[in-house]
């Protein structure tokens, strides 16, 4: 680990795990939210990051969204 931004998601990250990412991400309908005024907070893996070294150098969608 030598970057800033790998130290950020190490210390902030949820998904890190030793260094691999756990690939966990949320979402929420917005039609639905916008029909029903509420919506569940869904959650998937992503198999493309799970069980895989972190990416957050390359650009991860999930640090920009939740935690830079
Ligand atoms: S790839 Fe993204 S979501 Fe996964 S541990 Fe790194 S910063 Fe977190």
């Amino acid at each position: 680990m030598s970057t800033k931004l790998k130290r950020k998601a190490q210390l902030q990250c949820p998904n890190w795990y030793l260094g691999n990412c756990i690939g966990c991400d949320i979402y929420i309908d917005k039609k639905y939210l916008k029909r029903n005024n509420w919506a569940p907070v869904l959650l998937s893996i992503d198999s493309k990051k799970s069980d895989k070294p972190c990416i957050v150098e390359k650009g991860c969608d999930y640090f920009n969204k939740f935690i830079k």
